[in-house]
């Protein structure tokens, strides 16, 4: 089952906390957070950084 990740950049508060708990998906562009990939096959660790995200910015979606 794939996956999508859905971020709000505009809420996102450049923390680094998605990152720090996966660096497989997620980079510190500048000031903000980035999804290396927003269409996944596997959830991996974004789940856990929706989890961390203090600002609600990241969704992992069934496609
Ligand atoms: S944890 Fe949330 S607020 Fe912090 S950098 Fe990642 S997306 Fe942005």
């Amino acid at each position: 089952m794939p996956f999508k990740i859905s971020f709000k950049e505009e809420d996102c508060i450049g923390c680094g906390a998605c990152v720090a708990v996966c660096d497989e998906n997620w980079e510190l562009k500048g000031s903000k957070a980035k999804p290396k990939k927003t269409k996944i096959k596997e959830k991996g660790c974004n789940p856990d950084a929706a989890e961390t995200c203090p600002m609600g910015c990241i969704k992992v979606e069934e496609e």
